[in-house]
Parts: structure tokens; C-alpha cells; sequence
């Protein structure tokens, strides 16, 4: 086996800076055209990681035309004034595009509040009615991780029709509407998850492996079949074994994947700023169908 790296690197910034620049033009088209692009996100309770989100997202939108707007509700709120204000969200033609920060807090349904968002404003992509979409092959309001998975696959250039991969992980948000979206694309799909007995058997065979699972370093060299296209999105809190300041890694032990494989996303850098991009791509396609 090779112990230098080989593989390319894909940039998430750099691609998702160009999806930016597309969305930017088609925001003034739109604006142009007499259509305001807008973003509303709710917030409920004491949130700090959703807050410094939010004001990251609120950044992100003023720079590419899109209107912003936080609603906080107190932590004391009840299910009800929750869906009560995505109801009026739902009903205010102005609104053209509604994401709910999470977690809630404790003790309330999260999926049965996500599913109360407008099917056409739900740039999450989190109501069933669009989850059902994903299934049936049309792609409106796809969840934005899947989405960048699917882009810094493409980005290589990697023909999907016929290719074997292994999607690490089979949660609802990402490695399942990951493995449909690979199906779309007919690729030869194995979807494994923590029951699966011999992960590195399915691995060692595919030409695409997508890390999902929350496990840092799970994906190894030895896992990885030469040439193949790995991307890693993982976001794991560890300690820095030399500084002991903590630090973000993903799922792919980064150092021998890199040996094996021909392409590779990295943490951070990768899915995850592709990800931002495709929430924002989201909410131009939501105001574009209306
Ligand atoms: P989850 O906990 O909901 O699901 C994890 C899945 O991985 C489950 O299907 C589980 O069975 C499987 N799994 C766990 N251990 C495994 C193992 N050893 N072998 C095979 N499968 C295993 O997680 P999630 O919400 O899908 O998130 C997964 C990771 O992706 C996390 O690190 C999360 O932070 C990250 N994430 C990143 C982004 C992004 O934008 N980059 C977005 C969402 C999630």
C-alpha cells in the first residue's frame, strides 16, 4: 500500500463559494422580476449553538440578497406556539422560505412541529411530504447534507451509473436520503449501519464511500479500495492527542485514507460548508417555485 497521499482533495469551500456566486445572480433575477427572495427561522428557548448559527446564516444571506428574519420564542413555549407561528409563517405570502433551529427543548415531538412547515417553503427538507419526494425522484426540497454529498461526488467527475457505494450510516437526515438519492442516480447502493457485522467487506468493494456515522476515524486505509471517491461528513468534538485543545475530525481516519484514495472531502472544509450552500440553494428554489 502507498504511504504517500494521492488523493485530491476536494474543496468544499471553493465549490460552495461558485453555488454562492450562482445564487447571488439568481436572487437579483428574481428580486428583477418582482420576487423578494426571504429566509424566516425560528429559535425557541436558550439555544447558543443555534444562535451563533443563526447569525452565521444571517450573514450569509445578506451577502447574496436574500431578507432574514429571527423569531425567538421563550423556552417556556408550548407546541402550540410554536406550529401557531409557523402557521402565520405559512400563511404570509411574503415568507418564501422557513427553517426551524434545533433542538427544541426537551419533552417536545420535533417531527410532528418540523412537519407543521409548509412543503413548499421547507428548505430543510424535513416534512414528509418532501422526504416522500426524495423517494419518488423529484428533487424540490432535498435535506441540504445530502444534497452536498451529492455535489462533491459529482465534482469529481465519478460516473455514478453502475459504480458501487457504501453509505457508513443510515440516519434519516442524511445516509438515508443519501443512499435514495444514489438509487436516482443508479449507483449500486448498500446502506449499512451499527448492526453491520463486516463493514470494511462492503467498504473494500465500493468506488464511493460516504462516512456518516458519528464515529471518529471509522473509515480507514484498510478499508478503502485504491481509487476510490470518499467523502467524510462527520462532525466529532475530540481531544488533540498532542495539545489536548479540542478539535473537529470526521469519520475517515484522514492520514491512511489519503494514501488509498483518489479523491477525498475533508473535515472541515468539506460537506460541511457545501452543506450552507445548499440550505441557501434551497431557499432560491423555494421562492423560484411559488
Ligand atoms: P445519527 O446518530 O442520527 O445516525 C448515525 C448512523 O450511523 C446510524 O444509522 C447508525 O446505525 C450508524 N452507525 C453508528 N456507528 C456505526 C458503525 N460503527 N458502523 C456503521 N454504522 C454506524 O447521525 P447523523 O445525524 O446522521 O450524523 C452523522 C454524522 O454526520 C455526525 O458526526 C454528525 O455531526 C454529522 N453531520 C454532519 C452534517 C454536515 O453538514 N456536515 C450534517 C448532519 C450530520
Amino acid at each position: 500500500m502507498a504511504t504517500t497521499p494521492i488523493a485530491q482533495i476536494i474543496d468544499g469551500r471553493t465549490l460552495a463559494g461558485q453555488v454562492r456566486g450562482d445564487l447571488e445572480r439568481e436572487v437579483a433575477d428574481l428580486r428583477d422580476a418582482g420576487f423578494a427572495v426571504r429566509l424566516d427561522a425560528v429559535i425557541v428557548g436558550d439555544n447558543q449553538a443555534g444562535r451563533v448559527y443563526a447569525g452565521n446564516q444571517a450573514a450569509m444571506c445578506a451577502a447574496i440578497g436574500i431578507d432574514y428574519h429571527l423569531h425567538e420564542l421563550p423556552g417556556e413555549s408550548s407546541e402550540a406556539d410554536i406550529t401557531g407561528l409557523l402557521d402565520d409563517l405559512n400563511a404570509d405570502e411574503a415568507v418564501t422560505a422557513i427553517m426551524l433551529h434545533l433542538p427544541l427543548p426537551e419533552g417536545m415531538d420535533t417531527a410532528r412541529i418540523q412537519a407543521r412547515i409548509d412543503a413548499g417553503k421547507d428548505i430543510e427538507g424535513v416534512n414528509p411530504a418532501n422526504i416522500g419526494g426524495v423517494i419518488y425522484g423529484r428533487r424540490t426540497l432535498v435535506p441540504c447534507t445530502a444534497l452536498a454529498v451529492m455535489r462533491l461526488i459529482e465534482s469529481t467527475g465519478i460516473k455514478l451509473a453502475g459504480a458501487e457505494v457504501v453509505c457508513v450510516g443510515a440516519s434519516t437526515i442524511v445516509g438515508r436520503p443519501v443512499a435514495v438519492l444514489l438509487m436516482e442516480a443508479e449507483a449500486t447502493v448498500m446502506s449499512t449501519n451499527i448492526h453491520t457485522a463486516d463493514l470494511a467487506a462492503h467498504t473494500k468493494r465500493a468506488d464511493v464511500v460516504i462516512a456518516a456515522a458519528g464515529v471518529p476515524g471509522l473509515v480507514t486505509g484498510d478499508m478503502v479500495k485504491p481509487g476510490a471517491v470518499v467523502i467524510d461528513v462527520g462532525i466529532n468534538r475530540i481531544a488533540d492527542e498532542q495539545t489536548g485543545q479540542s478539535k473537529t475530525v470526521g469519520d475517515v481516519d484522514f492520514d491512511s485514507v489519503s494514501t488509498v484514495a483518489a479523491h477525498l472531502s475533508p473535515v472541515p472544509g468539506g460537506v460541511g460548508p457545501m452543506t450552507v450552500a445548499m440550505l441557501l440553494r434551497n431557499t432560491v428554489a423555494a421562492a423560484d417555485g411559488r
